[in-house]
């Protein structure tokens, strides 16, 4: 599918007549014809079609490069929308959308026979989000159907947390962009499987694995990978062994000893790279000295200034044309959990 130009709506988040805005209104009518329009949320920009048209459902597979195994989220504006597509809210499921939602919290429940398979990747599971950005919520209760979006990046690149990256990676493969500024969080939402006794947290993001024990309790909560005890069971995360949110350079994480992260350094220089080094403000010294370009991820005791940087951080890492990036960690608490995991798959070489 190709396109001679893909349109583009700048529309100012602000608004407070955004449902009734003729931009927000074109667009929404364009997704419910079947066309496919990238827009922000709160968590990074979605890439939406029709949830109940699967040739809608298509285009977003064909323009993101993403293989048909990697189900979709499907996106509400009203809660009542969830019983069209779950056949059942288990109270787990419920509990966390009376905590977090509108939010960056992905609800994965079971799903009703009339939710495509396409969506779903044939599973008989159906993930579902209501995002609370108003653009977002705007565009979705102007298309009057549900929305399925991935991020509105082409597969395997960092999500794009700006309209810029999205007209970068997908000019000429989509209908539409609205350009609302710059996402919220900057990451992903957290992706939870209500569908067994407990709550498996598929993938960290925006709400934190604390926030999530805070509502059901630390012994419902579930993390693959984590504790001992939660190797028994491993739940299914389809979109989990795909390479994620890499830039085009190899990516090397920095440890706590800075010895051992100089002499990397500086072996990568004497083979002749050129590289950067990506870290919070508070180490911009450290690093600088080695580094060929040194780009700040915003303050490493702001947890949300690094997510909120960090994809676009990745880009103009490769964007400066350098060949190795290294990049700073983080602790894994509250927003580092998801932090980290987003910077271990783009350090992951396979
Ligand atoms: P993205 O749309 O790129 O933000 O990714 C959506 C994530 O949600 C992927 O990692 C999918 O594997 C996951 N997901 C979506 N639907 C389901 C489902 N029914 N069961 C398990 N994981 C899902
Ligand atoms: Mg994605």
């Amino acid at each position: 599918m190709s396109y001679q130009q893909t349109e583009v709506w700048c529309v100012d988040k602000e608004d407070n007549q955004l449902t009734s805005h003729p931009d927000i209104q074109q667009a929404g009518l364009w997704i419910k014809k079947g066309e496919v329009i990238a827009f922000p949320t709160e968590t990074v920009y979605g890439l939406g079609g029709d949830a109940t048209n699967e040739e809608a459902v298509k285009k977003i597979f064909q323009a993101k490069g993403r293989p048909a195994d990697n189900p979709l989220i499907v996106h509400i504006g009203e809660r009542a929308q969830w019983h069209d597509l779950a056949a059942d809210i288990p109270e787990m499921a419920r509990q966390l959308a009376d905590a977090f939602w509108p939010g960056a919290l992905t609800l994965i429940v079971p799903k009703k026979p009339s939710v495509s398979n396409l969506v779903t990747a044939g599973l008989d599971s159906v993930a579902v989000r209501m995002p609370d950005h108003p653009v977002a919520r705007a565009l979705i209760t102007a298309a009057g159907v549900p929305v399925a979006a991935p991020s509105a990046n082409r597969s395997g690149r960092p999500s794009p947390t700006k309209a810029e990256h999205v007209r970068r990676d997908l000019d000429g493969r989509i209908a539409g962009i609205v350009d609302g500024g710059a996402s919220g969080y900057g990451l992903e939402s957290t992706v939870v499987d209500c569908t067994g006794d407990e709550a498996w947290i598929l993938r960290p993001g925006g709400i934190t694995k604390e926030e999530i024990e805070d509502i059901l309790g630390k012994e419902k909560v579930r993390l693959p990978g984590g504790a001992p005890a939660d190797a028994k069971v491993t739940p299914k995360a389809p979109g989990m062994k795909y390479r994620h949110y890499a830039p085009d350079a190899p990516v090397y994480l920095l440890t706590d000893n800075s010895t051992e992260n100089e002499r990397q350094m500086n072996e990568a220089k004497r083979q002749g790279s050129t590289i950067a080094v990506l870290a919070s403000e508070e180490r911009r010294d450290e690093f600088s000295r080695c580094a060929d370009v040194f780009l700040s991820l915003g303050s490493g005791s702001r947890l949300e200034e690094v997510s909120a940087s960090l994809y676009d951080t990745l880009r103009r890492a490769d964007e400066s044309g350098v060949d190795i990036i290294f990049c700073e960690t983080f602790s894994r608490e509250g927003l580092g959990l998801a932090i980290m995991n987003r910077l271990e798959k783009a350090a992951a070489r396979t």
